[in-house]
């Protein structure tokens, strides 16, 4: 059983002030695999004194030594990639083929699209007015991570942070401890100066909520649930932090009857599974143009059938199983309201997958003639369960797939490119997918309405971390 029971400050790994322990579960066997420290506030109190101590020598570093930082960083975390995908293959059950493939490819591919944008950062600017601007890093960071992206989402924060001249404390969800503990000691290994980056695990009412309010950080980046990223604003609001957030979604695709519907339709279908629809941006609300309606539903339940669900140790594309217990009793509960409301269900349902009997396995379900207004469309789902609804033209589509409180992600499947760009205008969203154009590191991901306010990754990633100063009188 790992040794997760110390904290990394000041360059060094530290026993907890506090005493309490939580055990850490792998999903697909339900058996302890660890047993996690849990801290207080004094914790976070010695976490952001370090940082706070750091702050001034790291923020003068000049960006040529902070590239050189960071493709030492690359070495190393490239030496340990395979210790975090199988670290997440354990504690969140990503079948080891998509945990090396998506799950820790994403520390490299955070970390080459953040090198690049800090080389082309203009961080000295003259304004035609004759003023300077400069941006500077923003102090002290405040970083909340989820456990279902849990490498992809660390590297979203902890890398800008000390590409800019930031410092920073981790807080990775306490579920997903593990690949937290080795990204520690991959920063540490990298070489970075103590106090720059600090990891205290705990829970959010007790370890993100002292962030939140404490007075010595600048900025806190969360991701996680809506209601948590609410609690993280409301606690931050008394210290008038800078909060980013990025929260969750039930984003639309929008199926034309235009498309190459076999090949899009069966494509859609899978990608709403993937990380067993464990994704803040998967295309869960599947909008079908009514003259494709009744085949786009063959071809989502051959798709849906054709899933295999599995043992995450094994190689292979078939999905793993949902998080934790809590995680499978919300998705149970959740198609108990959807047979409730009337859906038709196309696939899968209510259970474990046949011959499963221990894991948090679920099956991939798909529910038919949906409504927008019922519960199963309008609240996030996370697990493997796509709600099909049918539209009858562009307008009606654009409506229905705007009629959310979230504005992640949004899916577009036609064979007319100007319909597409059309559709993209309209759809209230931070990223519009067209015929399956996936995502690419260095891009902004981020979210409209109640899915977060601020962009991750590249320069805009970047930005987030710096404060703007202007210098009147020296032009
Ligand atoms: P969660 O909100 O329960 O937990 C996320 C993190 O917040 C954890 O580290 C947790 O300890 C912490 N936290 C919880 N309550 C807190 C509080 N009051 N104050 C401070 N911190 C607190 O979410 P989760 O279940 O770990 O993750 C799933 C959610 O994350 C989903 O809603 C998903 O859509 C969202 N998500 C969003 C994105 C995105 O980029 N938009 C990415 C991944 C996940």
């Amino acid at each position: 059983m790992r040794n997760l029971t110390s904290f990394y400050i000041d360059g060094q790994w530290v026993e907890p002030m506090s005493s309490a322990t939580l055990p850490v579960l792998n999903p697909a066997t339900e058996a302890q695999i660890g047993t996690v420290a849990m801290g207080n506030s004094e914790d976070v109190d010695r976490a952001v004194a370090s940082a706070k101590a750091a702050f001034a020598a790291f923020a003068s570093t000049s960006r040529q030594e902070r590239l050189d930082l960071l493709h030492r960083l690359k070495v190393a975390t490239e030496r340990r990639l395979e210790d975090l995908a199988q670290a997440m293959r354990m504690e969140m059950g990503a079948p080891i083929t998509m945990a090396r493939s998506a799950q820790a490819d994403a520390a490299i591919g955070h970390l080459q699209g953040f090198i690049a944008a800090l080389e082309g950062l203009e961080q000295r600017k003259v304004l035609a007015n004759g003023d300077i601007l400069l941006r500077e890093p923003i102090g002290v960071c405040g970083l909340i991570t989820p456990w279902n992206w849990p490498m992809n989402q660390i590297a979203l924060k902890v890398i800008p942070a000390l590409a800019t001249g930031s410092t920073c404390v981790l807080k990775p969800s306490e579920h997903t401890p593990i690949s937290a503990m080795i990204y520690a000691e991959i920063i540490d290994e990298a070489g970075y100066p103590p106090g720059v980056f600090n990891l205290v695990n705990g829970d959010g009412p007790t370890v993100g909520a002292a962030m939140s309010r404490h007075p010595d950080i600048q900025m806190m980046s969360f991701t996680g649930s809506t209601r948590a990223g609410i609690a993280v604003t409301r606690d931050s609001a008394e210290t008038v932090k800078r909060v980013t957030l990025e929260l969750g979604g039930k984003s639309p695709n929008l199926v034309f009857a235009d498309c190459d519907l076999e090949a899009r339709v069966a494509a859609s279908v899978r990608e709403c599974m993937f990380n067993t629809g464990q994704s803040c941006d998967a295309p869960t609300r599947l909008l079908v143009e009514r003259a494709c309606y009744d085949d786009a539903l063959l071809i989502a339940k051959r798709t849906a059938d054709a899933i295999t669900v599995g043992d995450p140790e094994q190689a292979g594309d078939h999905i793993g199983p949902l998080f934790d217990k809590i995680q499978y009793d919300r998705v149970q509960a959740m198609i108990e309201v959807g047979l409730a409301e009337g859906v038709r269900l196309l696939a899968g349902g209510l259970g474990k997958p046949e011959g499963i009997t221990t894991g948090w396995f679920a099956k991939p379900t798909i529910f038919a003639d949906v409504s927008n207004d019922m519960r199963v469309a309008q609240e996030e789902i996370f697990g493997p369960v796509l709600v099909i609804i049918p539209f009858n033209d562009e307008a009606d589509a654009i409506e229905i797939a705007n009629d959310t409180p979230y504005g992640l992600a949004a899916y577009v499947q036609t064979g007319n490119p100007d319909r597409a760009l059309r559709v993209a205008a309209g759809l209230r969203a931070g990223a519009i997918h067209i015929n399956g154009g996936g995502f690419n590191y260095g891009s902004p991901f981020g979210g409209y309405k109640q899915s977060g306010n601020g962009r991750e990754g590249g320069l805009m990633g970047l930005e987030d971390y710096l404060e703007t100063k202007t210098l009147h009188g020296i032009g």
